[in-house]
């Protein structure tokens, strides 16, 4: 009897055993990450809160429009204080911070597209772009799906999407992206601001019942402090890498409410500059100090074309410093400015260079 009922049992775990194979595989292909594409969102390297906060919302988006991919938002650095007010403010986690794709089988990129500002590009299969910067170098194999847009702010392009296509924003992806549109636009003072972030702010924060103007000026505040932030961490919080016709220039920005304060780390902060540009061959360095409350900036200024910023401006750099009246943007303001000199001097570089050959040759000329 105790044999008999044994019997169908051996049977069946013989039958299991060999079967448990093919149930693996069935099992491993079934699961998520192997079927599912994986799309990594990133912006650019030294995040600011619209890079950060447009990689959350660009997942909500496409979750909302029914995408079924293994979407993972990330970040190139470390959260600034702005960053890390408003997370803690909405209770929201920050994206996950990368290094590398060896796990992405695909990538959007948000709020940049220059390859110096990103991970390399021959290593990400680059499906899609939404962004509010101007084209610098971009090229892609494929078709891509690209929306850039001249506003503010990657959120204001984000937050359009939502209402075109009647899509509902929670209160927290309300909220990140007020902060977004407040964080590039200077609390919509700043000349890049467009009435269509203007509207954004403004019926989200009617929507979720906030106070943009006092929430604004705090975040913006929560970024200025630098106090506990070594000179090297500074001049890399905010901090862009350019190639403009072959020229290698950085331009880093600091917002602040007590310039002075920042001053008088001026002689520390010189010298990280300049091991930044030794390092990394660059012909100009400037270091943008905003003054929040007056939206004038102080420019620190160094490398072999520092007189750049001097016909860039219209002023004079001394002791490596100038006063920029007005300016707060690099985006509409400095980076175009710089750009329009240094790619005016080409020319001139290349016609001294064609003349520095011509001498060289009648030398040689000559001595034979
Ligand atoms: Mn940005
Ligand atoms: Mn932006």
């Amino acid at each position: 009897m105790k044999a008999f009922r044994l019997f169908p049992f051996s049977i069946l775990f013989y039958y299991i055993n060999c079967l448990l194979p093919f149930i693996n595989i069935i099992l491993e292909n079934g699961s998520v990450n192997s079927t599912k594409t994986t799309t990594y969102i990133y912006g650019h390297m030294n995040p600011d809160s619209d890079s950060i906060i447009s990689s959350i919302v660009l997942k909500d988006y496409m979750q909302k429009m029914g995408s079924t991919n293994n979407i993972i938002s990330c970040r190139l650095g470390k959260l600034s204080k702005e960053s890390q007010y408003i997370f803690n403010f909405f209770n929201v986690t920050p994206p996950l911070l990368i290094t590398d794709l060896s796990n992405a089988d695909e990538v959007i990129l948000v709020d940049h597209n220059a390859p110096s500002q990103s991970l390399d590009f021959n290593n990400a299969k680059i499906v899609g772009l939404i962004d509010h910067h101007a084209i610098t170098g971009f090229e892609t194999t494929d078709p891509i799906e690209i929306i850039t847009r001249p506003v503010g702010c990657t959120c204001t392009i984000l937050y359009q999407l939502y209402r075109q296509n009647n899509i509902s924003i929670t209160k927290e992806i309300a909220g990140l992206i007020i902060s977004a549109i407040i964080s590039d636009t200077l609390l919509l003072k700043s000349p890049i601001t467009t009435k269509e972030d203007i509207d954004a702010v403004e019926f989200l924060s009617n929507y979720i019942d906030m106070n943009y103007k006092s929430f604004g000026y705090n975040m913006l505040k929560a970024g200025t402090d630098v106090s506990d932030l070594s000179e090297n961490e500074i001049i890399n919080l905010d901090s862009k890498a350019y190639k403009v016709n072959g020229y290698n220039i950085q331009i880093a920005f600091l917002n602040s409410i007590d310039i002075d304060e920042i001053l008088k780390r001026k002689v520390k902060l010189l010298k990280e500059i300049n091991n930044f540009i030794k390092t990394k061959h660059l012909q100009l360095f400037t270091m943008i100090i905003v003054d929040i409350n007056d939206m004038d900036s102080t420019a620190l200024v160094s490398g072999k074309f520092y007189n750049v910023v001097e016909a860039a401006f219209d002023v004079k750099v001394i002791d490596n410093e100038a006063f920029l009246k007005g300016i707060t943007s690099r985006k509409k303001e400095v980076y175009p400015s710089i750009a329009k000199v240094l790619n005016s001097m080409k020319e001139y570089e290349k016609g001294s260079w064609i003349h520095f050959n011509f001498i060289l040759l009648l030398a040689l000329i000559i001595l034979i």
